[in-house]
């Protein structure tokens, strides 16, 4: 059993959220119960991941996806309420990490990206104004642009959306987990073969072709299961309490 406050305190240590400036705010979002022994993680606070883990038994949740995003309306009706409610009658506190749970080298969700492909990290830039966002590395073993994309479908256990081709074998990567399509020409400037993210917009298969780069939407959620996975099982090895990871499917 740990203090709320205690392991707020760690995770916000650990993923040095006043560091990262963010649409959303980062850590306690929701205040349930003083006391923690068991955290559910998952990658969204939906009604449907709430109610599994209150059935679970759940002290506090733990979420890449919270609440209260920048331009958002203010007042609690409707969804957001009905969310809210669930954890406040279950007294279980919201624990959000957005940004800094994507950048993060070793917990976050590219760098769990990197290992769930085989990818050696090569170094971080900048995108979108947030600092080492862009995750760029390589493969041991360059693959086809066919074999490649087969690699990833695997790997993430689903289909994917592949556009754009490389007019060479696949040896230079970028990746970003999420809904980071618009970082295409950005990943392409890194001189790399191949991009991959979660989603897809119209533009991105234009700017995939003109770049001559292939980019792969892997699924927002498929690609952001990770960090969260990391970050509750590091909690459950350094401090008194016991974590779960509960997936509510998301095709997206
Ligand atoms: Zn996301």
């Amino acid at each position: 059993m740990e203090k709320r406050d205690d392991v707020v305190a760690y995770l916000n240590r650990t993923l040095e959220i006043d560091n990262i400036s963010d649409y959303c705010p980062n850590g306690l979002q929701v205040a349930g119960r003083e006391q923690i022994k068991h955290i559910v993680s998952g990658v969204t606070a939906s009604a449907r991941f709430l109610e599994q883990a209150i059935a679970a038994g759940a002290d506090a949740v733990l979420v890449h996806h919270g609440y209260f995003w920048k331009g958002e309306s203010p007042v609690l009706t409707g969804m957001k309420l009905e969310r809210i409610r669930l954890l406040i009658n279950a007294d279980i506190s919201l624990l959000a990490y957005h940004l800094p749970l994507d950048v993060h080298p070793q917990l976050g969700n590219n760098a769990q990206l990197a290992r769930l492909f085989g990818f050696n990290v090569e170094g971080r830039v900048a995108a979108g104004g947030t600092d080492g966002l862009l995750f760029h590395g390589s493969l041991d073993t360059p693959l086809g642009n066919d074999e490649f994309v087969e690699h990833i479908a695997t790997r993430v256990g689903r289909e994917v959306t592949a556009v754009g081709r490389s007019n060479q074998a696949i040896k230079r990567v970028a990746w970003c987990s999420g809904g980071a399509q618009g970082f295409v020409s950005a990943a392409a400037a890194l001189g790399v073969d191949a991009f991959i993210s979660g989603e897809i917009s119209e533009q991105t298969t234009h700017e995939a072709r003109e770049n001559g780069v292939l980019y792969i939407a892997a699924g927002h959620h498929a690609t952001e299961r990770h960090g969260v996975q990391a970050l509750g099982e590091k909690l459950s090895e350094e401090l008194q309490l016991t974590h779960q990871f509960i997936d509510v499917d998301n095709p997206a």
